[in-house]
């Protein structure tokens, strides 16, 4: 089971422990759940550097809370998106979810009222993914005047990333 292969690897991870210094820079990633993305590897931050929120799709409006709470209790005024080609958010629509979790319940109309209030932020295109995430941001007041937003998208066949945009609060 899981549970005992984490507590097995992190004996292993804790006897070679060196406490991490926190030194924060100016820059929260939001990027995809994907287990082939590896952000602090693929942009160069160090543990303890920058602030990453990871979902479904790496999106702008799923981490907006994460967003809210680090332009205002820790001044970060970067933010990149950071979405990535054969993304398991292309694979499904939001419809489609919302068909499934409601065929697993039955008769349940509190399921189906929830699950249909609930947005999957899914695409078809990283690039056009990445627009509309820095389009949403943009225009969401409870971003600070002046944050930076750049977004790229990382393709996971090459390692490499591009970027799509930058736009100024
Ligand atoms: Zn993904």
């Amino acid at each position: 089971m899981i549970a005992q292969e984490f507590i097995e690897a992190n004996q292993e991870y804790a006897a070679n422990f060196s406490k991490p210094k926190l030194n924060r820079r100016n820059v929260l990633v939001v990027t995809c759940m994907d287990p082939r993305i590896h952000p602090y590897e693929q942009l160069g931050l160090k543990i303890g550097e920058g602030g990453i929120v990871r979902n479904a799709g790496g999106s702008a409006e799923d981490a907006i809370n994460s967003i809210v709470v680090v332009q205002h209790v820790f001044e970060v005024s970067q933010i990149a998106i950071v979405h990535h080609t054969d993304c398991g958010a292309t694979k499904f629509t939001t419809e489609w979810l919302r068909n499934k979790v409601k065929e697993a319940n039955p008769g349940r109309d509190d399921v189906a009222q929830t699950i249909d209030n609930m947005d999957f932020h899914t695409f078809t295109d990283a690039e056009q993914s990445v627009r509309r995430d820095l389009k949403y941001l943009a225009e969401n007041p409870l971003v600070l005047k002046g944050t930076s937003v750049t977004g790229w998208v990382y393709d996971v066949e090459t390692g490499k990333i591009s970027q799509v945009d930058e736009v100024v609060v």
